[in-house]
């Protein structure tokens, strides 16, 4: 495939390109152009131009043609699904999910094309004043592999109907299906240059769009340290950002919860995607009390998972998206058993097996008995490793569970209401779950505290992060 640049398709002014790869088969899939500052500052300009014309259109008219991009997203979604396991490695079910999430998303922000306006507010000393809200300008969106159509969905939506446009880069190695929505949004009417996608690397396109001086916002998500580097840019030019980083989620099963609820929970929460989500569960609390049963449990299930190719029936797991992430789990769990750092009782191993042997695949994995100084407990694990501290009560859980630099997401299962509000009270979390772990919506705010980052996504507060408040004062 080819970048999209003022609504068309082109190489990298470069020349060059590079492969992208199946993790489930090791095979090729495709190859896209390896942009470099060039490419970015192109789609920069064409940003720029399409802008006045843009945001001088209504926001219904805006939502008329995200609405028709989601019907189209909704026809063709289970070839878009192929492609995003194809290129990511999740299993088609979930595939599935993620793009009916894009189409949710849009759809969500074009029903709120027609309720943001600004205040009126009466002064003291016979005047008046009034806010209006205005678009920014050229927004950048700098995206990672792991769920590359929601995450392009929840950043795209609420900037385009407030009347922004957009270069977006996707993560390197999963390009090819953000690719093919912003065609998909060019068929439904986005005139050129209003979204642009540059694909290349981080450390090129991604501080090229950041230090442009005519990108008046980034919203980026990724690494916690990463971003860093992200606001370190940004902050030269004073620039608006959203950063969704990181996360190290706590789910806290307390002696009153349903424990075949929060078995089933704790699997979905750690290993859906393999295990590559920011607010997946990686560290589970559970008091001592019901340990025992619920740990036995919990290894029962873990075993019955099958993994494998993504596209094949009856898959629960796919492979982890590159071979970065496989080494790094690999060692990670190498050293749990060399440092006595936990007890593995399921997984721990590549599965063996032709099926297995060009992927980058690892067994969902069960470590007890985890210490508290592991790495497991201190590094954000992003694969499919489920350590298990054991807790005497409510108290030390929420203290354990807090004990973290990040603050993303944590859940509490329980029956108490005393404790479902303990627990929503004293969390260090931007999103608290209560009997359940990963759930989002378009409709509610999504973002975290800490080094998980700074805004939010979702909900009418990400629409107000890509509007500017400007305020009027009348004296008549
Ligand atoms: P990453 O930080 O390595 O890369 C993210 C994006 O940033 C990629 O497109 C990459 O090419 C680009 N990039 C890399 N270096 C850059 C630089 N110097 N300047 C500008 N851009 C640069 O992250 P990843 O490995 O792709 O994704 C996994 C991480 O994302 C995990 O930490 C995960 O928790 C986090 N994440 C957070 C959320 C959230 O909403 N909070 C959602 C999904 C993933």
């Amino acid at each position: 495939m080819k970048m999209h640049i003022n609504g068309k398709s082109v190489e990298a002014y470069s020349g060059e390109s590079f492969d992208i790869m199946n993790p489930a088969t090791g095979e090729i899939i495709d190859r896209v152009p390896k942009g470099t500052e060039n490419d970015a500052a192109m789609a920069v300009e064409a940003a720029s131009s399409a802008f006045s014309g843009w945001a001088s259109t209504s926001p219904q008219q805006r939502a008329g043609i995200l609405y028709k991009a989601a019907g189209i997203v909704r026809q063709r979604k289970d070839e878009l699904a192929v492609l995003l396991t194809r290129e990511q490695g999740k299993p088609f079910a979930e595939s599935k999910n993620e793009i009916e999430g894009f189409a949710n998303v849009l759809e969500y922000y074009c029903g709120l094309a027609s309720s943001f306006h600004g205040d009126f507010i009466p002064v003291p000393q016979n005047g008046y004043s009034f806010t209006i809200k205005k678009p920014l300008g050229v927004c950048a969106a700098i995206i990672p592999w792991n769920m590359p159509a929601l995450i392009m969905a929840w950043k795209i939506s609420p900037a385009l109907i407030a009347g922004n446009t957009l270069v977006l880069k996707p993560a390197s190695n999963t390009p090819l299906t953000n690719l093919t929505l912003a065609s998909i949004l060019s068929e439904a009417g986005l005139p050129p240059g209003v979204l642009n996608i540059v694909t290349g690397s981080g450390e090129v396109v991604g501080e090229s769009l950041v230090k442009s001086p005519q990108v008046k916002k980034i919203s980026f998500t990724g690494e916690a340290r990463t971003g860093k580097r992200v606001a370190e840019l940004a902050a030269g030019g004073m620039k608006r950002v959203t950063l969704e980083l990181g996360g190290s989620d706590p789910m806290i099963v307390c002696d009153d919860a349903n424990l075949e609820t929060a078995v089933s929970g704790a699997l979905r929460g750690r290993l859906y995607n393999c295990g590559q989500t920011c607010t997946a569960v990686k560290r589970l609390f559970v008091f001592e009390s019901v340990a025992e049963g619920f740990i036995k449990k919990l290894e029962a299930s873990i075993r019955n998972l099958r993994v494998g190719n993504g596209l094949h029936e009856n898959i629960d797991m796919g492979p982890l998206n590159n071979c970065r992430q496989w080494e790094y789990i690999k060692e990670l769990v190498a050293d749990v058993e060399e440092k006595n750092e936990g007890r593995i009782v399921a997984g721990g191993r590549v599965p063996e097996g032709s099926a297995y042997s060009r992927g980058y695949f690892f067994e969902p994995t069960l470590v007890v008995d985890v210490p508290r100084e592991s790495r497991l407990l201190k590094e954000e694990v992003f694969g499919p490793v489920l350590p298990v501290v054991q807790v005497k009560n409510l108290e030390e859980a929420i203290e354990e569970a807090n004990n973290t630099c990040y603050g993303l997401g944590a859940s509490i299962w329980t029956k108490n209401i005393d404790r479902v509000r303990t627990g929503c009270e004293q969390l260090n979390a931007g999103i608290i779950w209560v009997n359940q772990h990963l759930k989002v919506a378009p409709e509610a705010p999504f973002g975290g505290t800490g080094e998980s980052g700074i805004g939010k996504e979702n909900g009418p507060d990400a629409l107000s992060e890509y509007l500017d408040l400007k305020t009027i004062m009348l004296k008549i």
